[in-house]
């Protein structure tokens, strides 16, 4: 096979795409990664990685864990704050920085080849493969896919002008550790501006009701706590607005430091969430993670499903290049069964419990099944599905 020819070129190294090209490089499939950053590279995300996440990595992650977390902080519009916590852990906390980094390191030392900053342009389809532009090279493919997010090359060539539903999130990150007393580093004390005491050890904090549709989050990191909102992106300048307002009284005006929150940096970023007939793949061109719109529409959490899309595809593309059926219409199939029928009850999930907020609130803090069912859906335990069959038998 000549050097500039591969059978599958995935654009984007996130952790879509590294999966994607590990579970092909493993199968002897010739693979191309192009990345337009280099690693280790900063990405907006909170770095929340579900439990249930873990067991579609055929490798370990325990080196870039920063938190295994097990309890949540709530509070409603910055008040009554509550700490419950579970019996096993729920989620891990990690940088993406490294993580992505690592999940690519894991994709290169199994035989998949990355060239980091690399941006993919373009893409033309020809008889029997496929001409991908890069802005580098030229490159010749049986097969392209779009790992490459929502301001990706080949996600926009697949939506076009498609609406598709956004969720905005806002982030910043502050210090972890404020309690100069504290000197245990594998714990995160922290005081925030009016006087209350948070134990970021294992736990993280969401605060409800203080946007429509939304909620803020704090997770902590080793020496950070990423702390941001997200919310429908019609919302935007509310949360943005509502970010402060959480800000202001959790880290302070001006906190020990003398760092004031309005001059640090926040970021922002869209989160896609699938629309009704949202194309998934064209003949030899397939998009996995927040390229094909997978994210979930509840927690606004793409990496789960960025993972099972890529666990998907890696079947359908190894199908794909021994019958040479370029279609894909498994790959639309199983997406479908698997994934976008729990996006279809998060997002209706959405409407009831923030249409009710009040009440959900209250149920969610104070009955231990409600809760132990949240947690059992980030374990991997329960669906989305079974709790909205629940919730159709108490007729909502
Ligand atoms: C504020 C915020 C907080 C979040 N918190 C969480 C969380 O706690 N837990 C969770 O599960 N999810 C969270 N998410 C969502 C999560 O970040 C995404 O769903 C996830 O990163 C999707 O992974 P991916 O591999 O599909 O795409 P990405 O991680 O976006 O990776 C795409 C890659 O493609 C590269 N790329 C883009 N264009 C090109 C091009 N033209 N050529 C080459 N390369 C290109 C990019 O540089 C990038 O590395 C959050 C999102 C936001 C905005």
């Amino acid at each position: 096979m000549n050097k500039n020819t591969y059978d599958v070129i995935i654009s984007g190294c996130g952790p879509s795409g590294s999966l994607l090209g590990y579970l092909l490089a493993q199968n002897s499939i010739k693979t191309l990664i192009v990345e337009k950053e280099c690693f280790p590279r900063h990405k907006t995300c909170a770095g929340g990685i579900q439990h249930r996440a873990l067991g579609l990595l055929p490798y370990d992650i325990s080196p870039v864990i920063e938190r295994t977390i097990s309890g949540i902080y709530f509070s409603f519009k910055n008040k009554n704050i509550l700490l419950k916590k579970y019996s096993s852990p729920v989620m891990y906390t990690v940088k993406r920085s490294a993580f992505d980094n690592l999940c690519a390191q894991k994709a290169a030392g199994i035989g998949c080849e990355i060239k980091f900053g690399e941006k993919m342009l373009k893409f033309e389809l020809a008889k029997n493969h496929i001409n991908v532009f890069t802005d580098l090279n030229e490159y010749k493919s049986r097969i392209l896919v779009g790992a490459d997010g929502i301001r990706g090359a080949v996600h926009r060539h697949m939506i076009k002008n498609r609406k598709i539903n956004r969720i905005i999130g806002y982030e910043v990150e502050i210090n972890a550790n404020n309690n100069s007393e504290n000197k245990n580093k594998t714990a995160n004390i922290y005081s925030d501006g009016a006087g209350n005491i948070f134990d970021f050890t294992d736990n993280i904090r969401l605060d409800f009701g203080g946007i429509k549709r939304g909620y803020c989050w704090v997770f902590p990191k080793n020496e950070i706590l990423s702390c941001g909102i997200g919310s429908p992106s019609s919302n935007a300048k509310k949360a943005r607005q509502y970010l402060s307002v959480f800000l202001e009284k959790f880290y302070g005006q001006r906190n020990h430091s003398g760092r004031n929150f309005k001059n640090m940096q926040i970021s922002a970023h869209g989160i896609p969430v699938s629309a009704k007939n949202m194309p998934l793949c064209s003949e030899r061109v397939l998009n996995t993670g927040d390229a094909a719109c997978l994210a979930d529409g509840f927690t606004g959490e793409g990496i789960y499903n960025c993972l099972k899309s890529s666990l998907i595809a890696s079947g359908s593309i190894i199908k794909a290049l021994n019958y040479s059926d370029f279609s894909f219409s498994d790959y639309s199939e199983k997406v479908n069964n698997e994934i976008l029928g729990e996006i279809k009850s998060s997002i209706l999930l959405t409407k009831i419990f923030y249409g009710s907020i009040n009440i959900f609130y209250k149920i969610i803090t104070e009955s231990d099944s409600v809760f132990s069912s949240c947690c059992k859906i980030l374990r991997g335990e329960k669906s989305y599905g079974n709790v909205m069959q629940r919730l159709k038998l108490l007729k909502f």
